[in-house]
């Protein structure tokens, strides 16, 4: 059976860092698809190379999402083959796809997704909070509405999973101290990558681990809710 679909908008999952965390699927997919939109068309090159693929290339990012949205349905409404790839992990999970998802959606042209990795989800894994219940709130705001976001997140019970970028990680760390209290953390870095590391304790304790290093690479830092394990009671 010829698994590719003239006409489908295929969303496709790739490695966070290592490259071997591809799917045999997804490989297939990049390889028989018409086109490749990409969040970055240099970085996508480095990944088709690796798997010897060549494929024409049409960039899709968030400041030209809303231009590009009109060309791609129109390549999908006439029978063209199309893979969406963000730079890294899965497309719509803090990377542009939303738009055009629902744009074809709207226009009846099939939309499949090539699960794969992403960032949050082996965070969470990991950290040894409950992993039964969470919420993803993908970035916190930098400016307008980090307040609001961070005091409602003081009331959620279930483990909060947020995303962070290098520059921003010590601020978020004494942000989420102050406004939701001492709570157990866990903070993954660089995922999947040589210099990965996952630190454990109190929010505290991760605010003190990282200020005494030079802070590189990506972060997913997993927060527990009200209901999760309190400090006071994790045993040492
Ligand atoms: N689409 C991606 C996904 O599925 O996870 C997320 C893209 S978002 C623009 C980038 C953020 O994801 C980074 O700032 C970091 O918070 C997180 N991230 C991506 N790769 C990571 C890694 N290898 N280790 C830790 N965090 C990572």
């Amino acid at each position: 059976m010829n698994e590719i679909q003239a006409g489908t908008l295929y969303i496709v999952s790739t490695p966070i860092g290592n490259l071997e965390d591809i799917t045999y699927r997804a490989v297939k997919i990049l390889s028989g698809v018409d086109l490749i939109a990409a969040e970055d068309t240099r970085t996508t090159l480095v990944l088709l190379r690796h798997f010897n693929i060549i494929k024409p290339l049409i960039s899709y990012y968030s400041y030209n999402e809303a231009r590009r949205t009109p060309e791609l349905i129109e390549k999908l409404a006439s029978g063209t083959t199309i893979a969406l790839v963000s730079d890294a992990g899965t497309p719509g999970i803090s990377d542009p796809a939303y738009r055009v998802i629902r744009a074809a959606l709207d226009h009846k042209i099939p939309v499949v997704a090539i699960p794969g990795p992403a960032a949050f989800l082996p965070a969470l894994v990991v950290s040894g909070l409950p992993i039964d219940r969470f919420v993803f709130e993908g970035f916190l705001p930098v400016k307008k509405g980090r307040k609001t976001k961070l005091a409602h997140m003081a009331l959620e019970e279930r483990t909060i999973v947020l995303y962070e970028s290098p520059h921003r990680i010590l601020r978020t760390l004494a942000d989420l101290r102050t406004v939701l209290g001492e709570r157990e953390v866990s903070v993954s870095r660089e995922l999947t990558k040589k210099f990965e590391e996952v630190v454990r304790g109190t929010l505290t304790e991760a605010h003190s681990y990282f200020s005494s290093k030079t802070i590189k690479g990506e972060f997913v830092v997993v927060v527990a809710g009200t209901s999760g394990p309190q400090p006071e009671q994790t045993e040492t």
